[in-house]
C-alpha cells in the first residue's frame, strides 16, 4: 500500500486533476457525492467508487482525455489492450511518460541497468500478435513489416500459438539471430514453445554474443515456463518477470532476489479485498491510481489482478513494495468448501516436472478439474498419479483429470492461460 503522507498527497493531486479536467471522471465523482476537498486522510479515497475498463472504452476518447488534449499529439503513444476481456482498451499517454515508468522499473534490478546505459535498447518481442500491434501470422510477412516505429522487431507467430507450423518457429529462430536485440522481451509460453521446438532439432542454448536480458511479460511465468527459458539462454542471460499493462506500460519488475517489487514512484497503489483495504498476505486486488499522468489520469482502476503483499522487505532494500503476483480474478479457481485457489498456488505444486513443457488447468464445474499439459514424453503411471494426488490434496476435490495433450487452445486474445476458472472453462 503506497501510505506514505506524500503519496497520498499527489493521489490526491491526481484526482484533482482529473475531477476538473477529466470529464468522465468528474461525473463519476459527482454521482458519488465526492469532491477532492473530501480527500484528507488515505482511507477518504474509498470513498472514490473504484473505475474499471469498460468505463474508460466507453467514455474514449473525450470523455477521458484530459482537457487541452487530443488525439493528434505526436509525443502520444496509443497502448492497445489484447483483448483477453472482451473488447479492446485503447490507453493515450505521453512516450516520456511511458519512459519514465519503465526506467523505474528497470532500476529495480542492477542486471538490467545496462539497458540503461546502453546506447540503444534493441528489442525483440515475442508474444500474441494482438498485443504488438502487427500482422504477425502472415507467412509471407517480413521482418520490416513487423517492425515497429520504435524499431521493436515482432517474431512471427500464429494467434493460436500451438498450431504455429514449424516453418514459422525456424524463422522466428533465424530473425532473433539476425537482429540480436540486447533485450527479449517475451511472453514466456510463447518462449517457452520456441525453445522447446529448438530443442527438439538441437538447439539447446541461445548462440548470440552480446550482452542480453529477457523480461517475462503478458502472461504468468510458471516455475516450468522460468525455468526453461533460464537453460535456453544461459547464465549470463537475466530473466525476470516484469509487470506491464497496456493501460499504463510498466508497472514493476523482480529484482536481483527474483521478488516482484510495484512501483510506487509513478503510481499510488491500493490492495483491496472485498472492498477493504487488504493486509499483508492476504489475497488482494491491485488498485491503480496514476500519479503526474497529463493526458488520461486513472483513478482507484481495478486491474482485475491478483496479489500477496509480502510481511517482510525484500532483501534487496528495494522502498517498492515486494509482492507474489497471485493471477487474474477470471483464472481462480474455487476448490471444494469454496477456497478460491489462484494460479499461483496452482503452480507452486506442479513446479517443474520435465514432461511437462506447457498446461492448462480448468474448472469443469463445482467439483471438477482438468489438467491438460503437452511435453515431448508420457509420464509414467507413478508420476501422473503423484500430481494428481497433489492437486486433489489443493483442490480438495476427488475429481482431477490429467491428459497428455497435444495441443491446447489459446484464449480468443492470444493469450495462453495456466488455469481457466469456471465461467471461462465453459465458453
Ligand atoms: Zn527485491
Amino acid at each position: 500500500m503506497s501510505d506514505a503522507p506524500t503519496a497520498f498527497a499527489e493521489a490526491v493531486h491526481e484526482v484533482a486533476y482529473a475531477y476538473f479536467a477529466v470529464p468522465f471522471f468528474r461525473r463519476h465523482m459527482d454521482d458519488a457525492g465526492c469532491a477532492p476537498t473530501d480527500l484528507r486522510r488515505p482511507s477518504d479515497l474509498e470513498r472514490i467508487p473504484p473505475t474499471v475498463k469498460a468505463q474508460y472504452r466507453s467514455n474514449f476518447p473525450h470523455g477521458v482525455l484530459a482537457a487541452g488534449h487530443g488525439l493528434d499529439d505526436p509525443m502520444l503513444r496509443r497502448l492497445q489492450s489484447s483483448g483477453t476481456e472482451g473488447d479492446r482498451l485503447l490507453s493515450v499517454t505521453y512516450v516520456f511518460t511511458l519512459a519514465e515508468r519503465m526506467a523505474t522499473s528497470l532500476q529495480m534490478n542492477p542486471r538490467y541497468r545496462f539497458l540503461s546505459e546502453a546506447s540503444a535498447i534493441k528489442t525483440c518481442r515475442f508474444a500474441a500478435p494482438n498485443c504488438s500491434d502487427v500482422e504477425c501470422a502472415n507467412p509471407n510477412s517480413t521482418m520490416q513489416d513487423r517492425t515497429l516505429p520504435d524499431g521493436t522487431l515482432v517474431l512471427p507467430v500464429y494467434h493460436d500459438l500451438l498450431t504455429t507450423p514449424d516453418a514459422m518457429l525456424e524463422q522466428a529462430a533465424a530473425e532473433m539471430s539476425e537482429y540480436d536485440p540486447n533485450l527479449f522481451y517475451v511472453d514466456p509460453v510463447h518462449m517457452t514453445w520456441l525453445a522447446a521446438h529448438l530443442a527438439r532439432r538441437g538447439v539447446q542454448r541461445w548462440p548470440g554474443k552480446r550482452q542480453a536480458a529477457v523480461i517475462l511479460s503478458y502472461t504468468m511465468p510458471t516455475h516450468g515456463t522460468r525455468r526453461r527459458i533460464e537453460t535456453f539462454f544461459g547464465p549470463g542471460v537475466p530473466v525476470a518477470g516484469a509487470l506491464a499493462m497496456s493501460e499504463f506500460g510498466y508497472l514493476g519488475m523482480e529484482c536481483q532476489e527474483g521478488t516482484l517489487h510495484l512501483n510506487t514512484t509513478d503510481f499510488y497503489l491500493e490492495f483491496v479485498r472485498d472492498g477493504q483495504p487488504g493486509g499483508p498476505g492476504e489475497l488482494a486486488e491491485l488498485y491503480v491510481t496514476t500519479l503526474r499522468e497529463r493526458v488520461s489520469p486513472k483513478i482507484r482502476y481495478r486491474t482485475g489482478d491478483f496479489y500477496r503483499r509480502h510481511h517482510t522487505p525484500c532483501r534487496c532494500g528495494s522502498a517498492h513494495p515486494a509482492v507474489t503476483y497471485e493471477g487474474r480474478r477470471k483464472n481462480l479457481l474455487t476448490a471444494g468448501g469454496g477456497r478460491r485457489v489462484t494460479p499461483r498456488e496452482v503452480d507452486d505444486v506442479i513446479g517443474v516436472r520435465s514432461w511437462i513443457d506447457l498446461y492448462q488447468l480448468s474448472q469443469l464445474g463445482a467439483d471438477r478439474f482438468v489438467l491438460r499439459f503437452v511435453g515431448e514424453r508420457s509420464p509414467d503411471a507413478r508420476e501422473e498419479e503423484s500430481l494428481r494426488g497433489q492437486l486433489a490434496d489443493l483442490l480438495a476435490s476427488s475429481n482431477v483429470r490429467c491428459v497428455h495433450a497435444s495441443y491446447i487452445a489459446s484464449e480468443r486474445g492470444g493469450k495462453f492461460s495456466a488455469c481457466k476458472g469456471p465461467d471461462e472453462a465453459a465458453t
